[in-house]
This record gives structure tokens, C-alpha cells and sequence, in this order.
């Protein structure tokens, strides 16, 4: 799934822009900018005092928490402890105590109702409100409940929109605090990278690939929804399913109006959108007699990307020529090169385009780590065909002894000799044994978000511990 913003940030018309100059900022200490506070929210520190465990808050207990160094601010019936962020609220810690230990939802968006505050103050979610009795149990029977609100058929006619059997489709269906599209695309080869979501206030935007054409979705909702969503796809019957929090638990009546091209087939050359995607810069290559040569200013990022070529996005961009433009953000991410201090032992684990952060660690570990002795690669494909950068891997490993790399195909071809499968328990243990009484260890992990989660849980139950273990997500 990417994330599409539609518009230039911010809006025209938003708030931000009609707000902007009338909000008064105190000045803020050295070292409490937005940026040190991105910093912080990533640098893996307990922000809420509950070590990640999620809470239901009820009013007695929000209330208790109204002072400086404990305020629980619930904001939307989701409620954070915004102690830690005091320092860095460019509208002063003032401004933030007037809502310590209560529902600031109205303060709040009476001063910055655009802020994307479920983003900033994600690792300070205390959990939700809880609901009370009585609303429990309107949210059970809600839950049960299918409106038959679906929008008219759109009455476009520069599209290939057609009715019939193989037409896509779709429905909605809510509980009191989420509301979930169903779009029926009635083709098998449907994944995440098949559809694009979008929304910002309250138009809704989904375009979904399906073979030369889009099929689009495209509603001004008839309430607010929360910036976050899911999607979700049923390959085997070609279902997407996008699930949108409500900011506020009531019933929708139906879910909105048409906007342009709603419900329509639309060939995919007619069609312009901006996309944003994360992707891990890599060196230019892994030997440094296959470097390439000092560029002046330093003014070259490689980035290593695999064309799926059913997919909406990377073909897009390789199609790019030279001289086409495209914007790139400030780097983000958590990885901290402290974490090699005095190492010894490191693991790679990487499936797939996983490899990418893969390549500048094992640059930098095998160069700049004079504690170094041992160094592991593990790296899950479908094929030899899809080994990325294989020849100058088994060169490395070749020629620096420290370093070891396997390979393992989950479809390797009869003659392959090599490991075979998936991420398991017992490859897991092979692969990881070494002497680990003495040594400092690193097990670094990337690849598809399952074989990551999967992969960490395993290296837990072979007693790794969280400060042994780096999962990359994207
Ligand atoms: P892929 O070719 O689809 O899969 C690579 C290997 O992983 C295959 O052997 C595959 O087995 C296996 N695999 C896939 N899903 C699995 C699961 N649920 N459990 C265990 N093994 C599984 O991979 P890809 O298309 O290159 O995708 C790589 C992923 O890495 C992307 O999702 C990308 O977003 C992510 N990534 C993240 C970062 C980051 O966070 N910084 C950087 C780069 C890439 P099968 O043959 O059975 O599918």
C-alpha cells in the first residue's frame, strides 16, 4: 500500500494556512525541536511509562494524571501522555495544561486541528477510553450491523466503466469506530502493491490496478475519519478490504458522496498521481575495487529497487528518464552505529530487497569495526535469479574471511544444492550457533513485514535479547 499525499502541504485552503502567524510559540529550549523531538519519539525510549503495553483509561483514572511531569491528555478517545513532549510544544507547556488529566479534543482542535498529533505522539499513546456500559453495548450490536448504504453508480462516461460479471465492485460496512470498504476486483493476482489509498479531511481516494486500467473509488465521506488506516488483501478471491477509523464512534448514516470518477474503469495512461515510498539508500556497490569513483559534492544516492512489473508504483519509475524529477525526503529511521561498539558477532538476516540496509552495514562492520571476528548472511529468496548482488557477495566473503553467506530459496529449481525454505526454528539455530557466552552480539533483520515479525520471535525464543536484535520496517 502507498500513502499518496493528493496536494501540496499544506492545502491551499487548510487551516494551517488560514491559522498560520495568529498562533502565539514560546521560545523553545536548545535541543526540544521538532526534529530532536522525531528523535526522541525513535530512539526507542518507554515515553509512556507502561513499557508498550496499551491501556483502557477510565475518567477517574485520566483525571489523576493532570500535573507537569504526569499529564494524560485523551484526544479523540485515544489518550497520551504528553509529559515527555512538554519541552518540545511549540505553543508552551501553558498552553498544554489546560487540557492535563481531560478530553482536549475541542482545545485541540480549536488551536491545530491539522497537526497529525496520532503521528507525533504515537509512542506516547497511553491506550483508549474506555467505554462506558451502556455503549458497549450499542458497539456490539453495531457490530453485527451491515448498512446497505452503497453510492450511486457513477454517471462518468469518458470511462471504460461497464456493467457485468468481471466488473469491480464494491461495499461498505461499519462497527461504532471503524468503517471498512470492500472492493471487489474479481481478478486473483491482486496484492498490496496493486492499490494506492489516499485520503485527506474527508475525500477518500482508492485506485486499485487491474490489468491496463484503474478501477477508482473516490467518495467526500460523510464524516471525519482518523489519518491511519489498513488495508488488507484476500488474494484468493481478489478482495481488498480498507479499514478507516472513525474520529468520533457514531453511526453513519451512508458513507458519502461521489466525487469525480468514482466507481469507474479508467485506462491507466489518463491517469497522474503523486507517490511516496521509503526506500534504503546502499552504497554503489559491496567491493571497494567495484566502487565507483569519488563523484564531486558527494552528490549521488544509489538506491536498489525491484520492478514489480504488475505493480503501479515501480514501473512508474523505471520508466523514469533523465532529467524527470523526483523529490526525495530527509532520511528517517532508528538504526544507531553505537549499536556496533565492541561488537564481535553480527547476523544478517534479509529476504528479498531486505537486503538494502544489509549492504551499508556490511560496509561499514567489516571496515570500521576492529572488534569484528564473525560476520553472517542469510539471505531468503524465491530463486537464484532473484540472489540481488550474489557474485559480489561470494567475492566478499571470499576474500575477507570473517564474513560468511548463505543462501537459502523458498523455489529454488531441482538442482539448486543449497538450503531451501523459509524462516525456521531450525535454520534459525544452525545458522546462529556460535560461542555466545563472550561475545557482544548484533542480529539484524529485513525483508517482508511477516518474515521480519516471524524472525524476531524466533530470535527471542533462542533467548536473544530486544538490545541483540534490529528489525528494519519499512
Ligand atoms: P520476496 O521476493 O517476495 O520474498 C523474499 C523471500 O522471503 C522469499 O523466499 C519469500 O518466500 C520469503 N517470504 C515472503 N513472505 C514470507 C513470509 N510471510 N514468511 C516467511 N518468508 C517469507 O521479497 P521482496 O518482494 O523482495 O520484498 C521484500 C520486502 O522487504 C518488501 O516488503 C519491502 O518493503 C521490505 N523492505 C523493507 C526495508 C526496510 O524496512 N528498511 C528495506 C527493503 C525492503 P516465498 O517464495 O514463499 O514468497
Amino acid at each position: 500500500m502507498l500513502n499518496v499525499p493528493s496536494q501540496s502541504f499544506p492545502a491551499p485552503r487548510s487551516q494551517q494556512r488560514v491559522a498560520s502567524g495568529g498562533r502565539s510559540k514560546v521560545p523553545l529550549k536548545q535541543g526540544r525541536s521538532l526534529m530532536d523531538w522525531i528523535r526522541l519519539t525513535k530512539s526507542g525510549k518507554d515515553l509512556t511509562g507502561l513499557k508498550g503495553r496499551l491501556i483502557e483509561v477510565t475518567e477517574e483514572e485520566l483525571k489523576k494524571h493532570n500535573k507537569k511531569d504526569d499529564c494524560w491528555i485523551c484526544i479523540r478517545g485515544f489518550v497520551y501522555n504528553v509529559s515527555p513532549y512538554m519541552e518540545y510544544h511549540p505553543g508552551g507547556e501553558d498552553e498544554l495544561m489546560r487540557a492535563a488529566g481531560s478530553d482536549g479534543t475541542e482545545l485541540f482542535d480549536q488551536v491545530h486541528r491539522w497537526v497529525n498529533y496520532e503521528s507525533m505522539l504515537k509512542e506516547c499513546l497511553v491506550g483508549r477510553m474506555a467505554i462506558k456500559p451502556a455503549v458497549l453495548k450499542d458497539y456490539r450490536e453495531e457490530e453485527k450491523k451491515v448498512l446497505n448504504g452503497m453510492l450511486p453508480k457513477s454517471q462518468v462516461t469518458d470511462t471504460l466503466a461497464k456493467e457485468g460479471p468481471s466488473y469491480p465492485s464494491y461495499d461498505w460496512f461499519q462497527t461504532n469506530s471503524l468503517v471498512t470498504i470492500a472492493i471487489y476486483t474479481k481478478q486473483k493476482d491482486i496484492n498490496l502493491d496493486s492499490i494506492i489509498v489516499d485520503h485527506q479531511d474527508d475525500s477518500f481516494r482508492a485506485e486499485t490496478i487491474i490489468k491496463d486500467c484503474l478501477y477508482l473509488i473516490h467518495i467526500g465521506l460523510s464524516h471525519e475519519v482518523q489519518e491511519d488506516f489498513s488495508v488488507r488483501v484476500v488474494e484468493s478471491v481478489g478482495k481488498i478490504e480498507i479499514v478507516l477509523k472513525k474520529k468520533e464512534n457514531t453511526s453513519w448514516d451512508f458513507l458519502g458522496h461521489p466525487l469525480e470518477n468514482h466507481n469507474s474503469l479508467i485506462p491507466r495512461k489518463d491517469t497522474g498521481t503523486e507517490i511516496v515510498k521509503p526506500y534504503t539508500p546502499v552504497s554503489g556497490s559491496l567491493l571497494s575495487e567495484f566502487k565507483e569513483p569519488v563523484l564531486p559534492n558527494n552528490k549521488y544516492i544509489y538506491f536498489l529497487i525491484k520492478i514489480y512489473h504488475t505493480g503501479l508504483f515501480t514501473p512508474e519509475l523505471d520508466r523514469l528518464q533523465i532529467g524527470d524529477f523526483v523529490s526525495v525526503s530527509s532520511p528517517e529511521g532508528n538504526f544507531k552505529i553505537s549499536k556496533f561498539q565492541e561488537l564481535e558477532d553480527l547476523f544478517l538476516l534479509a529476504a528479498g530487497t531486505g537486503f538494502t540496509p544489509m549492504v551499508k552495514i556490511l560496509n561499514y562492520a567489516l571496515t570500521d569495526i576492529p572488534s569484528l571476528r564473525k560476520v553472517k548472511l542469510m539471505f531468503f529468496n524465491k530463486t537464484e535469479d532473484d540472489i540481488i548482488w550474489r557474485s559480489q557477495l561470494e567475492k566478499l566473503a571470499f576474500k575477507d574471511k570473517r564474513l560468511d553467506v548463505e543462501f537459502v530459496l523458498s523455489a529454488p529449481i531441482s538442482e539448486w544444492n543449497g538450503k531451501q525454505g523459509h524462516i525456521s526454528p531450525a535454520l534459525l539455530s544452525e545458522f546462529l550457533k556460535i560461542n555466545l557466552d563472550k561475545s557482544k552480539v548484533l542480529v539484524c533483520i529485513c525483508g517482508p513485514v511477516p518474515f521480519t515479525e516471524q524472525g524476531v520471535r524466533l530470535l527471542q525464543d533462542l533467548n536473544f535479547s530486544k538490545n541483540e536484535i534490529h528489525s528494519f520496517t519499512a
